[in-house]
């Protein structure tokens, strides 16, 4: 089954762009910042705090770069002056990683300062494994000057154990996902969703164990009671842990894991460039996105 959503994931870029938009939206915000500072407040105010997230990964220019670096600074001096609960999450290739590694630290670096003056957090997202040991270094040496830098972490990968460890010894602020980059040759991945969840349930009860403040990112209802129970049995306080979920899934979860008292996070994209994103936003949504390709196959053919 994993297979064949998979497979039919890879047919999305075929289907036209307005086709996907008309899904994809469900997931973003909106284009402006104006868009996505307005559900930060919506989700502030029933007591969710957020995480703001630029959408666009891969710039072929370090221009593009930097105007990701302008946008961020000034998002984060929204999130500052209009008093939100919010921090940001930065992809490393999106401030230059696959450019020059100098130049993404430079970025971050002038990001880091901005926020840490702004009393913001940013979470460097973590990307496909062939920027992953450039993007612990860039978290390593961020992390020895500012406290208000965190990492992801993936459950899917076979290393997963030793980049934990690492972390731990780093005393890192993390955030643990499942990971998102499907593609991934199964001799780096696990592919298989039990394994998959196994690995991830071990690994946050050995973050949070050894007292590393962990993001629980997941909307797989296994994990949350599994986590819950790992926090009940660690007897943990709210300032150890959080929930954390993506913009427009399972909405009904996040409120039941508040309800009970967890501290929860919503990652908020906004942006115009939408669809990568949005297309691994919606092969995690096995009956949207076969209804999408199919509707998509059906237009193109009626066209001609
Ligand atoms: C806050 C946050 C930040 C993240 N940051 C990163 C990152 O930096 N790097 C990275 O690789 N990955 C990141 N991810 C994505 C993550 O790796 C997974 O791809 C994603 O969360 C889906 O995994 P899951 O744990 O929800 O489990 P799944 O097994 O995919 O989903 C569990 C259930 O949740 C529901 N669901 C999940 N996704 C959707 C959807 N899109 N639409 C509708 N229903 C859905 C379905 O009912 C599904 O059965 C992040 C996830 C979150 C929540």
């Amino acid at each position: 089954m994993i297979a064949l959503n998979h497979l039919i994931a890879q047919l999305l870029p075929l289907v036209p762009k307005s086709l996907v938009k008309i899904f994809a939206k469900q997931y973003i915000a909106g284009e402006k910042l104006s868009h996505a500072i307005e559900k930060i407040r919506e989700l502030n105010g029933v007591n969710i705090s957020c995480t703001l997230d630029l959408l666009g990964e891969d710039p072929k220019k370090a221009s593009d770069c930097r105007i990701a670096v302008d946008t961020y600074k000034k998002a984060i001096r929204e999130i500052r002056d209009q008093g939100l609960d919010s921090g940001v999450s930065v992809k490393p290739s999106q401030m230059g990683l696959k450019l020059d590694k100098q130049f993404c630290f430079d970025n971050f670096h002038e990001l880091a300062s901005h926020a840490k003056n702004h009393a913001v957090f940013i979470r460097i997202d973590m990307e496909d494994t062939t920027l992953k040991a450039d993007t612990i270094d860039l978290y390593l040496q961020l992390a020895k000057e500012f406290s208000n830098v965190g990492i992801v972490m993936q459950a899917y990968l076979r290393t997963a154990i030793d980049d934990i460890n690492q972390m731990i010894e780093n005393k890192a602020n993390i955030r643990l996902c499942k990971g998102a980059y499907y593609w991934e040759d199964k001799k780096i991945v696990y592919k298989d969703m039990a394994i998959i969840n196994s690995s991830y349930l071990y690994l946050l009860e050995k973050l949070l164990s050894n007292h590393c403040f962990t993001g629980i990112a997941t909307h797989d209802e296994t994990l949350v009671f599994g986590a819950m129970k790992i926090i009940d049995k660690l007897g943990l306080s709210k300032e150890n842990y959080e929930f954390q979920m993506l913009y427009g899934v399972q909405e009904y979860l996040r409120e039941i894991i508040r309800d009970h008292g967890h501290p929860i996070r919503v990652y908020v994209p906004f942006g115009k460039e939408w669809f990568a994103y949005s297309v691994r936003r919606l092969k995690e949504n096995p009956k949207i996105v076969s209804y999408i390709v199919a509707n998509g196959i059906k237009n193109i053919f009626s066209a001609r």
